[in-house]
């Protein structure tokens, strides 16, 4: 400890927001260099190295084969899948001396389907899966909590390549199996949830989720069935397609109001003395297919994502003010469903069954009541296109109403299909000499993410909780008083003892209060101590854990055995 660079602080470092930040940094662990980018102190990169050691030995296991790709990436791979274009400003796109378009790698799709289309040919080398532990970048908007969302971050990445769908199928259950196991040793609670695919795409994938109280994402789980998603993909079970055909029940016409001064959905119903679930919310996006207006009930919110699939497009934005007069012949605020012509209407499944519904008028400060579905407006698509509610049902049993849990999304397997061999002709032969274009999986973990959401799963009042695989050293042997030279010489010898026998072990050999020692070994939060004090005269010493406040005291001869024993 006299030697080791852990420059622990006593107060919560303003730059932190969440529990687990705040504790990395305080301890010793990291230090921020910018905004999103880390360096691993000693403490901070030896838990990095555990991470990845079980990460690797997994994955080796499965029958992945380890490679290393470049971070710098030409363009033009990029340009193949149309996604130079698409990836926004996320991806940091630099310019090399000749003027030459690369990108730094925020995900490696394209660099590892051009490195199989060349190197496969042949269906007798398939399947294979192939995965690098490396650094990722992106260059988010906000970077913010620490290692959870930095413009550069330490990822385990996977790319399998197969010959069928079947096939594939089988892989992503030995991955599945894997991150399990993965998650298991690490000594996490997580969950496996239904996920959206986002920037990454293909068809299905599932996040593993670490959980934890104060985690930034929303797990939706059925607890009747098995069914679990990410709020960003939950289902609702309640409403089907065909239980939403018209119902045309408002029996009034159609009355146009003055609705001046109102501008939320809650202020033109209460205006209107009627709830927000009576009003329909009327959006109008861009899409490279041209604008589309989507509808919800006033009391949903719509879920980007899901539009996005319902709809099939890759591009999707809010309209500018000036689309909107030109869609709705009116300002922003008071746009409807009603009249609207020659552009795509789709509404949420909730949204037909709205009776004396509330919508704007397409007019500035009025809006018209008494709208009813299929008699007033029609849309081209009705699907489910809103964030789910726990008051919603399950859409696997259609019995249980979701419990919402929170965590940290650390892994994310991906069933890509052929979404980039074929836009980047990846074939092989089959048996037939026929050419057939490889089917794909992928397959990523956040490494440094994982050891924050180990910390934010696991702390108390004195700081850190590591669970035995992750912490970056195991025991702390720590002598009360080290200029009793009786306490030093025992500490010496469980000390070697220890580095003996292989086991990660410090020495807290400072020249300071045993209560500043063990306020910083708690804070660091070493699985086991080894307090060498006052028992020492009859021979013994301590032996307590920082998960419990456990304490046995044992003969000093003994302690090594004792502490095979904890670490066994
Ligand atoms: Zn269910």
């Amino acid at each position: 400890m006299s030697q080791l660079v852990v420059p622990t602080l006593r107060e919560d470092p303003r730059e932190a927001e969440v529990v687990s930040h705040k504790l990395l940094l305080r301890a010793g662990f990291i230090r921020r260099l910018a905004a999103g980018i880390y360096t691993y102190l000693p403490l901070g990169f030896r838990v990095l190295n555990n991470v990845s050691n079980v990460v690797r030995q997994e994955m080796d296991k499965a029958g992945a084969q380890e490679v290393f790709m470049p971070s710098l990436l030409p363009a033009e791979l990029w340009k193949e899948t149309g996604r130079w274009d698409m990836y926004g400003k996320e991806l940091f796109r630099i310019k090399d001396r000749h003027e030459r378009d690369f990108c730094l790698g925020p995900t490696h799709e394209e660099v590892i389907t051009d490195l199989v289309r060349n190197a496969i040919r042949s269906y007798r080398n398939l399947p294979v899966n192939l995965y690098q532990i490396q650094t990722k970048f992106r260059d988010e908007i906000r970077p913010r909590f620490g290692l959870m969302r930095g413009r550069e971050f330490m990822m385990k990445d996977a790319y399998s390549f197969h010959t069928s769908q079947e096939d594939l199928e089988k892989e992503y259950q030995n991955m599945y199996k894997t991150y399990c196991s993965i998650f298991e040793r690490l000594g996490l609670k997580y969950r496996v949830v239904e996920a959206d695919s986002g920037l990454i795409g293909g068809g299905f994938s599932q996040e593993f989720m670490v959980l934890a109280d104060t985690g930034e994402e929303e797990l939706f789980v059925c607890p009747k069935c098995d069914y679990a998603a990410s709020r960003e993909s939950a289902g609702v079970g309640e409403f089907r397609v065909a239980d939403s055909q018209s119902t045309g029940t408002s029996k009034n016409a159609l009355k146009e109001v003055h609705t001046s001064g109102t501008k939320t959905i809650e202020e033109v119903a209460a205006f209107l003395k009627t709830s927000p679930d009576k009003t329909i919310k009327t959006l109008i996006y861009e899409t490279e297919t041209g604008p589309v207006v989507a509808l919800v009930r006033g009391d949903h919110a719509l879920n980007e994502a899901k539009l996005k699939r319902v709809l099939g497009v890759q591009d999707l934005r809010l309209a500018s003010e000036k689309v909107i007069e030109k869609v709705t012949k009116a300002p922003l605020g008071f746009s409807g469903p009603v009249g609207l012509k020659g552009i795509k209407i789709v509404a949420d499944n909730c949204v037909p069954l709205i009776e004396n519904g509330i919508t704007g008028a397409n007019k500035k400060d009025h809006h018209i009541m008494d709208v009813s579905y299929g008699r007033d407006y029609k849309a081209d698509l009705i699907g489910d296109i809103r964030f789910a509610l726990c008051s919603d049902v399950c859409p696997k049993c259609k019995k249980g109403k979701f419990d919402v849990l929170r965590g940290i999304e650390v892994g994310h397997i991906f069933k890509l299909g052929t979404k980039y061999s074929e836009k980047m002709k990846c074939v092989y032969l089959d048996e037939n000499n026929q050419e057939k274009t490889m089917i794909m999986g992928c397959y990523g973990i956040g490494i440094g993410r994982t050891a924050q959401a180990a910390v934010e799963q696991s702390f108390d009042k004195d700081g850190i909780v590591w669970p035995m695989t992750l912490a970056p050293y195991k025991v702390a042997i720590i002598p009360v008083n080290s200029s009793i030279p009786e306490q030093m010489e025992v500490a010496e010898k469980i000390y070697s003892q220890g580095r003996g026998a292989g086991v990660a072990i410090l020495l807290d050999d400072r020249e300071l209060r045993a209560g500043v020692k063990l306020k910083d070994i708690d804070l660091i939060g070493i699985p086991i101590k080894v307090i060498i004090g006052k028992a020492l005269k009859d021979g013994k010493v301590e032996i307590k854990l920082r998960k419990n406040g456990e304490v046995k005291l044992v003969p000093e001869d003994r302690a090594m055995d004792e502490i095979k024993a904890l670490l066994a």
